[in-house]
């Protein structure tokens, strides 16, 4: 029965293995393999970086995101190797541009080389330093299409009020890391980023400048999810 077949599936992959192997199979008809992503990933775990940067999936949903609303100038908060820089900025036409926050010296070095090695050195900029000090240096005549929300969690709110300021009507803001399997929800649980979504969601609640939603996510990196945001 289809119930015995389950049951053995579970007993001999464990579900992780499911969503790694579901991601692998529609990645296989939609995102042909790519070098320089390929050695992007490489050279960041070469260089001891952690491996939490967005899935391929999720990469080429950030991508699709600019591309829809025809970005031209990209934020983005928490560089790592330059992984979704790589596919938010080749979503950029000819004088695009992606600027890229990072406090870490050696990830910024990293995403330099991996940025270079894709042939997108004229259109990122990285800039290294505590992301909220970059941030309210920005003018707010600065108008970016799009902001992508991916550094340290317990600073949400603070990054998404900036982003709201420098991001245009119509334009997106997106989050990562907002559902962590669940542990947002858990009320048992007051880890610093859980802390983080949770009062970036009392925030979203009454918030005039933006409209959102949370999409819950499950693939290769587990199950969490991302808030999207149109700055209205
Ligand atoms: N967006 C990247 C990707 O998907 O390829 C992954 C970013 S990683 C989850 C978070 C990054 O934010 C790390 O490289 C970390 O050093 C950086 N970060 C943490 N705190 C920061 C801060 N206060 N200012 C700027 N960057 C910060």
């Amino acid at each position: 029965t289809i119930n015995q077949a389950f049951q053995s599936l579970k007993a001999t992959r464990p579900i992780d293995d499911v969503w790694v192997r579901s991601d692998e199979y529609h990645n296989s008809f939609l995102i042909p393999r790519d070098e320089a992503l390929e050695y992007a990933r490489k050279n960041s775990t070469d260089h001891g970086l952690p491996e939490i940067a967005v899935s391929a999936a999720q990469g080429k949903l950030l991508h699709l995101y600019a591309k829809t609303i025809g970005a031209k100038k990209v934020l983005e908060v928490g560089t790592l190797g330059g992984y979704s820089a790589i596919w938010l900025a080749r979503a950029l036409p000819e004088g695009g541009e992606l600027t890229t926050l990072e406090i870490d010296e050696k990830h910024a070095k990293v995403a330099q080389e991996n940025l270079d090695h894709a042939g997108l050195t004229s259109k990122v900029k990285i800039v290294l330093g505590p992301a909220i000090d970059t941030l309210k240096k920005i003018p707010t005549e600065s108008q970016y299409d799009l902001a992508f929300i991916d550094a340290d969690k317990e600073s949400n709110l603070d990054y998404v009020l900036e982003a709201e300021r420098l991001v245009r009507k119509g334009g997106i803001i997106i989050v990562d890391n907002v559902v962590r399997q669940g542990r947002v929800a858990d009320p048992s649980n007051t880890e610093d980023a859980t802390l983080g979504v949770r009062k970036l969601l009392e925030h979203l609640k009454n918030d005039k400048n933006v409209d959102a939603t949370s999409i819950g996510t499950v693939g290769e990196k587990g199950w969490d999810g991302f808030i999207y945001a149109v700055r209205l």
